[in-house]
């Protein structure tokens, strides 16, 4: 075999695994098949690292920056048209436009002014992409997301500005168990009606299945480990 189907063969494996163990923990869980939208974090990796996932089948992409994405993705939209684009990570506000233009869901919804630059983007481009608030759900003060008391008026704002608001999504703090995170992130969307918990990554997602998860955020599972941030 080249190098080239050595890569396909490990990138479909690797799918393959993540798929089944998503699928057990929806069982697990009680869950319908299916119920759990898998989002292949892409982040830092190149277009040549992405398209074996697309070979396997993956349609579901993730970028956490509107400018990384921008150079990366309208190739390969234009291999394969059918790519669902979602942006995880924080957004400037001098950014929206280009985000709502680009991206099929936002999961970084986090304050007022963004609220404002979103609403304003999505009427000029006659443009909506789902929404999720985030949450900063450990309180921790150098993360993004809004705080757990700021939740019910940025909702409103949002609702009433015309988001189409799906969801909620939140990072647990690092190094602690995450699953109090998680089931408090699904009390706070049940409290609101919001369908959406977007939670769960490589480490975690199937905890995260378990208490909820409507859309697991996954990268290093996928792809092996991302080069180090130069
Ligand atoms: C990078 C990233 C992920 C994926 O993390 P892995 O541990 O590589 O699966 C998920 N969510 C967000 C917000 C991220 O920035």
């Amino acid at each position: 075999m080249n190098g080239h189907s050595d890569e396909m063969t490990a990138a479909a494996g690797r799918l393959a695994d993540v798929r089944e163990a998503i699928l057990r923990a929806e069982r697990i869980a009680g869950r319908a098949a299916g119920s759990v939208q898998l989002i292949a974090v892409s982040k830092t990796h190149d277009a040549d690292a992405i398209r074996p996932l697309i070979a396997a089948g993956q349609r579901l992409f993730g970028e956490n920056r509107v400018q990384e994405a921008q150079a990366k993705w309208p190739a390969l939209r234009a291999e394969t048209p059918d790519i669902a684009l979602h942006l995880i990570g924080q957004l400037q506000s001098n950014k929206a436009e280009d985000a709502v233009a680009l991206f099929d869901a936002i999961h970084s919804v986090d304050r007022p002014s963004l609220v404002e630059a979103l609403a304003k983007a999505m009427e000029k481009l006659d443009r909506r992409p789902e929404c999720f608030i985030q949450v900063n759900i450990g309180e921790e003060p150098q993360k993004g997301g809004c705080a757990i008391a700021d939740l019910p008026a940025l909702l409103a704002q949002a609702r009433a500005a015309g988001l189409p608001v799906i969801g909620l999504m939140a990072v647990p703090p690092l190094d602690v168990e995450p699953a109090p995170y998680f089931a408090l992130l699904d009390k706070l969307a049940r409290d609101h009606g919001l369908p959406g918990r977007s939670m769960g990554m490589s480490g975690d997602y199937e905890t995260a299945i378990m208490l909820g998860a409507t859309h697991v955020r996954i990268g290093t599972a996928l792809f092996g480990t991302r080069p180090p941030i130069a």
